[in-house]
């Protein structure tokens, strides 16, 4: 029977992990996987999840099953660090979920189920996990413009313009900040115009935060997703705690719904269980009780805050420093979006082969579209990027 499966693509940033190891060169530098990682390249366990999981390990007196929802107390944690006040608790349904990509996949089947005819849009460019799901689950896709490729920041202009075109019962992704893989966001003013849009044709935003603490710091990186979850009846929100927690591996994140009343947060909420119950049964615990712990103790919250807050300042430094080191070797301001990018990546603007020449020549590693991861670099690794950038001719 096997012999009828397909064979599939590898994974095109897996790959590159793999040519990069194999890399003699000792000055190469990876720009490719979406990790942090620190100064001297590694990704460090942050210091309030080692405290808490050693809290756990301490204090834990049974690994029975938790509920089928998460735990309410992580589901509360993680909702009011995304979602602030924005919502009342008696319209907001949600279910923890093993990672930000397996909210994203309950949020399509959901939306599949509630309205069979259902048309996904996608900015363009957008993180390619989106796109396979959305293949995967067999779902219409259209893609709305995002990224100006001549200013590599945001076509507000042409976005709005073809989100003009959506229909009620629509759904539509958007990154809640860091977008992934441009780095160009929207501004406050933008989400509201997006918001509006979106409320007057009755489609129904999904949003996708992954890097909530690596733009302009925790509460400014949610403010489009409190706006669109406070103004309009529905929204649905994927939040991850795979970056700013850094617990990649422990497959941590919510799904959330907002619902126009409490009885359709009931009925929500039992789809958001019945889902995982499907797909799943129980989410993963261990993460999630982490990071519920984490965030309701103050002072292991302070500690994770600090260090987060040194995560963003360090990526906000290199950028700068980039931009800077580019502006010297060609004495033009063409290279300054990179310091307005924010979260780890910015796209570069390159051609495939301008990528594959800053490979060959000079051991630079970035995914094909030009992103770059910005935490790939430290300081002394900035140069050699700047020199490939212009011996490449970008
Ligand atoms: N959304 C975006 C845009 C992302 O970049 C990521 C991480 N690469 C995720 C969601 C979710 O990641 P995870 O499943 O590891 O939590």
């Amino acid at each position: 029977m096997f012999e009828h499966l397909n064979a599939q693509a590898q994974d095109k940033i897996m790959a590159l992990m793999v040519e990069y190891r194999e890399d003699p060169r000792d000055t190469k530098v990876d720009l490719g996987v979406g990790v942090y990682k620190d100064p001297t390249g590694n990704t460090p366990v942050m210091r309030a999840v080692k405290a808490a999981e050693q809290r756990l390990i301490d204090t834990e007196t049974t690994k029975s099953y938790t509920a089928l929802a998460g735990d309410p107390a992580f589901v509360n944690a993680l909702s009011g660090l995304v979602l602030g006040d924005a919502v009342e608790a008696d319209r907001l349904a949600g279910a923890a979920q093993p990672g930000g990509t397996g909210a994203i996949h309950q949020a399509l089947e959901l939306a599949k189920m509630a309205n069979p005819d259902v048309t996904i849009w996608v900015s363009q460019p957008t993180w390619p996990n989106h796109l396979s799901i959305i293949k995967h689950l067999k779902l219409p896709m259209v893609e709305y413009s995002y990224f100006d490729n001549d200013t590599r920041a945001v076509d507000f202009g042409a976005m709005m313009s073809d989100l003009d075109g959506v229909k009620q019962g629509d759904v539509v992704i958007l990154h809640g900040c860091c977008h992934n893989p441009t780095g160009a966001n929207l501004n406050l003013e933008q989400w509201r115009e997006v918001t509006e849009l979106l409320g007057k044709k009755g489609a129904l935003p999904l949003i996708d935060i992954a890097y909530q603490g690596f733009g302009d710091g925790l509460e400014a990186d949610a403010a489009g997703v409190r706006h669109v979850a406070s103004t309009l009846d529905e929204a649905l929100i994927a939040a991850s705690c795979s970056k700013n927690f850094g617990v990649y591996r422990e497959r941590t994140g919510l799904l959330m719904a907002k619902t126009p009343d409490e009885k359709l947060k009931t009925v929500t909420q039992q789809n958001l269980t019945h889902l995982n119950r499907q797909n799943f049964s129980f989410p993963p615990d261990h993460g999630a009780r982490v990071v519920q712990m984490i965030l309701d103790d103050p002072t292991l919250r302070a500690d994770w805050e600090s260090e987060l807050e040194d995560v963003r300042t360090t990526m906000l430094a290199l950028r700068k420093q980039l931009a800077e080191a580019l502006q010297a070797r060609t004495g033009s301001d063409r290279f300054g979006f990179i310091a307005e990018h924010r979260g780890m990546f910015s796209r570069l603007g390159a051609t495939p082969e301008q990528v594959n020449a800053m490979k060959e020549k000079h051991g630079i590693y970035m995914v094909g579209d030009s992103r770059m991861n910005i935490a790939g670099l430290n300081k002394d690794t900035v140069d050699i990027l700047a020199d490939a950038i212009v011996d490449a001719g970008v």
